[in-house]
């Protein structure tokens, strides 16, 4: 390609630009380099950058060090950055390109740029192709701790991303591609969670280019092609506002329309599935106000009425990030308004502070309140977030990384604690989202929560202004199914550890009876033989083999199956799948097996199969075959992927019912007086006292009273009797009536 081919220039003319360049990052940063000293840092940062990459150039043909030029300069221009920063921009790739060390950035300069320079140096792009995502994922987790450190390092990462976007044309086409994806999947992401808007878009805006350059350069055709028509009606809805609004009192105010990038046209088209010309808000119109701060809401405010004077609005779009800004810090009022000819237009009205804050994000913050973290309190409780689950040290990358990525763009709800404090929270949070968000006790011991005086489950979800009043037992505590509800980073990691931590414990004791066992059969216990022991009998990890001898879900009986010579399982034959004939998946119906529960089936015929030979108590799943009933079969059966995966409609869910008796639903209503203490007393009374497995509990509170719906299992009718009676000397209980279920 002729265009990536750099004119020549001679030696001379080469370093009259880099001066130059240089020069042009001083006057940017004049704002920011005020004392001697600090232009002396600037200056000396620049020599060791030039030093150290001297000869080397750019795949451009560039000399390198234009590169870490252009970083500063966008550190400088669009960050409002430090001068340490600058200098540590100017610096961010010589660690790894010289023999320049650490140690001497800490003699030449100071900690802080040492510490810097560090973070820097750690995060290096995704090399591996094979194992992308983890890859991804640990470089996630390293940007992450760097930047809960000190988020200068990762403002000078993405100006270093931006400006690697920005010139990666002379790239072979894989590399665009792949820097390309992995700036959509991380570094986008989080410049929007950082509020950087503006670089946000221009990094999908470039992603796009190079990740599907046909559609890129179709869409960007026909919006050059649009223009005319867009600014004709802009204007068309502007002027009369313009003059309404400076009768109304506003001065000192600038009202444009501002495209839509192309990143954001191009999701909306797939989203919608629409084609480009039925996109209608491919713009939105800003009104940007100078008001000083004590007057900006009021003015914002004021604008809103006069607009909506004019213009109809659609009430259910208004948008109100001023009297609650996102946690990344964007304050804006957003409406939408019926325009001339009928168009729905998007407004955006904000002060110039707010303004500059929805661009440069963190970074405005930072020139504000000119202070580590950036002076946002909510982004400051993000972080602490971040670095709150970063010290878990079980934290699995690729889970963090699942976790983490949906926490980016989520956007975020409001809700109040009891005592009327405000609490930011991720959108879609639930009741024990909130309780762990409080305090991580609060959260284990969480047993349901109440919301404007009506009690709902922890499941329920948060709706923004709701107050929140948390429950707890103390008998409460943390289990598997919580997982499927909860949605916050801090709560997913505490529940995470909690279970680990439970599973541990329960191993460590299961370490002690496979020892007592071992010895009976000659063997001694060692990591080696219990992981084999683990692989032969199919039990997953070490951890979850003496995990199951500990709660019982191993029979040790079986370990007499093998022979163990010298600490090792002789003779290691893998257990077999067999064929895969669907006919053949179990062959036999079991003698005398347990009662068994399909979900939504009853009284059906089924059989074990013969195949993996599933116990009471393990983790099953049942297969409708032809002619033989459900077979039922173990979740981990040599054969249960190929069944999931080839007759997913045939795989029905079971689960074991209680060994020693035949057990039905019933549905007990029961009505009393509202009490904090009822639900506790009452699945106390139903599990504790009675042994009765609940199968769902539900509740609800008006005006005090209380009713709630509990589905059990009883084995027969004087059960349920006893069970009735039971719960009515409840304290707090008035009624109790079976329900038919
Ligand atoms: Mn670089």
């Amino acid at each position: 390609m002729a265009d990536t081919q750099v004119e020549h220039k001679t030696a001379e003319e080469e370093k009259k630009e880099i001066l130059s360049e240089y020069k042009r990052l001083l006057r940017m940063s004049e704002a920011v380099i005020k004392t001697p000293e600090q232009l002396e840092l600037v200056r000396k940062a620049f020599k060791v950058a030039v030093d150290a990459h001297d000869g080397t150039r750019r795949k451009s043909g560039e000399p390198y060090i234009l590169h870490p030029i252009a970083v500063a300069q966008i550190v400088s221009e669009e960050f409002n950055l430090d001068h340490t920063s600058i200098a540590c921009a100017l610096m961010h790739d010589v660690v790894e390109d010289s023999d320049f060390t650490l140690d001497q950035m800490e003699k030449n300069f100071n900690s802080d740029v040492a510490r810097i320079i560090d973070g820097l140096t750690k995060i290096k792009g995704v090399t591996s192709n094979t194992s992308m995502v983890k890859a991804q994922a640990e470089n996630l987790k390293k940007i992450l701790l760097t930047l809960s450190d000190d988020v200068r390092v990762i403002l000078i990462k993405i100006a270093d991303r931006l400006h690697n976007m920005r010139t990666m044309k002379s790239m072979p086409e894989r590399k665009q591609v792949r820097i390309s994806s992995e700036t959509l999947y991380l570094y986008a992401p989080l410049a929007h969670r950082l509020g950087l808007y503006k670089i946000k878009t221009e990094l999908e805006d470039l992603s796009l280019k190079y990740t599907n350059r046909e559609l890129y350069g179709d869409i960007a055709k026909k919006l050059a092609a649009t223009k005319r028509d867009r600014d004709k009606y802009i204007k068309d809805f502007i002027n009369p506002l313009k003059a309404k609004l400076e009768e109304g009192g506003l001065k000192d105010f600038k009202i444009y329309g501002r495209p839509k990038s192309i990143h954001s046209i191009w999701n909306k088209m797939k989203k919608k599935k629409v084609e480009f010309e039925e996109i209608y808000d491919l713009f939105a119109i800003r009104i940007v106000i100078d008001a000083p701060e004590n007057k900006e809401k009021s003015e914002c405010w004021k604008a809103y009425s006069i607009i909506t004077d004019i213009y109809k609005p659609q009430p259910d779009r208004l948008r109100d990030w001023i009297s609650n800004p996102k946690s990344n810090g964007y304050e804006s009022l957003h409406t939408t308004v019926l325009g001339p000819k009928g168009r729905w237009v998007e407004v955006q009205i904000r002060s110039k502070r707010m303004d500059e804050i929805a661009e440069k994000g963190v970074a405005a913050h930072w020139r504000y309140k000119g202070q580590k973290g950036g002076g946002n309190d909510l982004l400051e409780v993000w972080l602490e977030q971040v670095r709150d689950y970063l010290q878990d040290p079980a934290a699995n990358p690729l889970e963090f990384l699942s976790d983490f990525r949906q926490n980016l763009y989520e956007s975020d709800i409001y809700v109040f604690t009891p005592t009327g404090e405000l609490k930011n929270m991720r959108g879609g949070s639930t009741i024990l989202d909130f309780a762990f968000s409080i305090h991580t006790e609060l959260g284990a011991k969480c047993i349901g929560g109440k919301i404007n005086n009506k009690l709902y489950p922890i499941s329920h979800k948060l709706k923004n202004g709701d107050q929140v009043h948390v429950l707890t037992s103390t008998k409460q505590k943390p289990n598997e199914d919580w997982l499927s509800f909860a949605v916050t980073t801090k709560a997913r990691a505490r529940i995470k550890s909690y279970l680990n931590e439970a599973m541990r414990l329960e191993a460590d004791n299961g370490k002690m009876i496979l020892e007592r066992k071992l010895r009976q059969l000659k063997a001694e216990l060692s990591k080696d033989l219990t992981e084999q022991l683990a692989s032969h009998f199919k039990q997953g990890n070490s951890l979850n083999f003496l995990y199951n001898i500990s709660v019982g879900k191993f029979d040790l009986n079986e370990l007499k199956k093998v022979t163990i010579v010298n600490n090792k399982i002789e003779n290691l034959v893998e257990r077999k799948a067999r064929p895969i004939e669907e006919e053949s998946y179990g062959e036999e119906m079991a003698q005398g097996a347990d009662l068994m529960l399909f979900g939504g089936l009853n009284n059906v015929e089924y059989s074990l199969a013969k195949c993996c030979n599933p116990r009471q108590g393990d983790k099953v799943f049942g297969f409708i075959t032809i002619n033989k009933g459900i077979k039922v079969h173990l979740d981990n059966c040599p054969n249960a992927l190929d069944m999931k995966t080839k007759y997913p409609y045939r795989v029905v869910s079971t689960i074991w019912g209680r060994q020693d008796k035949v057990a039905f639903l019933t549905g007990l209503r029961i009505t009393g007086i509202d009490d904090v203490g009822l639900i506790n007393r009452l699945t106390n009374v139903v599990s504790n006292q009675m042994n009765i497995d609940m199968r769902s509990i539900s509740f609800d509170t008006v005006d005090g009273v209380f009713e709630g719906l509990i589905k059990v299992y009883v084995a027969n009718n004087s059960e349920l009797k006893k069970l009735i009676i039971a719960v009515k000397a409840i304290e707090g209980v008035h009624d109790v009536r079976r329900i038919e279920t």
